[in-house]
């Protein structure tokens, strides 16, 4: 759907008040508070009442963010959450595109006739459920979209709070202005933002710097200890058990950026960080160039997001699933490292 008719079918929707539901993916980023919050903020500014929820708990780094202790978190608040879906008029699905990613909110997504709208910038979005979807690869962030939006219907409605939020969304989902810049507007945003926002370098801080000792040393650890470079496949794996978490006395978000760092080798090309989580294997993967790690999570992980960043689950042991991450590299070996010979 063009950005045309996508505003077509949004402005009858928000021309009268109405009560919605702004809704983001399991695991939120920061990319996923900040572009709720901020839709959210600018819905209530339009008159409407608008509620934010996430499947489960966000990292503490984004406890600062304005509005954010406003956020509904499903799996510690089933009953209310679920009174506010049944009560809304619009469900907004935000940074993400398929239900599976709504964790246990899919069962009442899935029983609700509710209209729904997408923003989101992930790949292969699924057209068929959506009133109408604003969906783009090529924008860094979904905070992007949604400052698109706002700035579609005037500047007047950026306040600190809104730049702000957008802002973090931008900067987490680009690390910092490093990857997943694909055009020159996204500068051109963020000039318009920070003109409004808490200064950028005190937002930078607020996000990069609040590390507690316990999760500088589990990443010391983790690139020390636990890392394995597979140099035929130009790849770097590290996995962290449960015990391994809980030794560092593990917080929500204490693993966010581990997966970048071996990136910094110049001759890997692809990182995974494999965790373990409850009852469940998490896997997060990043890659350099045109190697998608979108394909492989969705073919072999249950997974997908964009070229560059994906995740994916398995219901296995760890070690079942690093067997598993080992099996498949052969198939990926000419995309990887097509130049090596063992
Ligand atoms: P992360 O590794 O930081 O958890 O996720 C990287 C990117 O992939 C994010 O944009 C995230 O939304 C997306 N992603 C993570 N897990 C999944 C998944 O299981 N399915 C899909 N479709 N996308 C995912
Ligand atoms: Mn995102």
């Amino acid at each position: 759907m063009d950005r045309t008719r996508f505003f077509e079918l949004l402005d009858p929707v928000i021309q009268s008040p109405k009560r919605f539901s702004v809704l983001s993916h399991l695991n939120p980023d920061g990319d996923a508070i900040g572009s709720s919050l901020a839709f959210a903020q600018f819905l209530r500014k339009l008159g409407h009442e608008a509620e934010v929820m996430v499947p489960n708990d966000f990292p503490g780094f984004l406890s600062w963010m304005p509005g954010a202790s406003g956020v509904h978190v499903y799996d510690r608040e089933k009953d209310v959450c679920n009174e506010i879906l049944c009560q809304s008029d619009v469900i907004m699905m935000l940074d993400y595109n398929s239900l599976s990613r709504s964790g246990m909110m899919s069962d009442c997504l899935k029983s609700l006739e509710t209209k729904k709208i997408l923003i989101d910038h992930h790949r292969d979005p699924v057209e068929s459920d959506f009133y109408c979807l604003y969906s783009d690869t090529q924008v860094s962030s979904t905070a992007e979209l949604v400052a698109e939006v706002v700035l579609h219907y005037g500047s007047q409605y950026l306040d600190e709070s809104i730049a702000t939020n957008i802002l973090v969304g931008i900067i987490t989902d680009t690390g910092s202005f490093a990857h997943s810049m694909y055009r020159p507007e996204t500068f051109q945003i963020c000039a318009q933002l920070s003109a409004k926002s808490l200064p950028y370098n005190a937002i930078h801080q607020l996000i990069y710097d609040n590390f507690s000792e316990n999760r500088l040393r589990l990443l010391g650890y983790a690139i020390d200890h636990k890392m394995e470079v597979l140099d035929e496949y130009a790849t770097a794996i590290i996995s962290l058990s449960k015990e391994e978490l809980s030794s560092f006395n593990y917080q929500v978000g204490d693993t966010e950026g581990i997966v970048n760092f071996p990136l910094s080798m110049q001759k890997i090309k692809m990182s995974v960080l494999v965790t373990e989580r409850q009852g469940i294997i998490r896997f997060s993967f990043r890659s350099k160039g045109d190697f998608s790690v979108h394909e492989l999570a969705n073919k072999h992980f249950n997974g997908g997001g964009h070229t560059n960043a994906a995740g994916g689950n398995v219901s296995t042991s760890m070690e079942l699933a690093l067997a598993k991450l080992h099996d498949i590299l052969p198939e990926y070996k000419e995309l990887l490292n097509p130049s090596h010979n063992p």
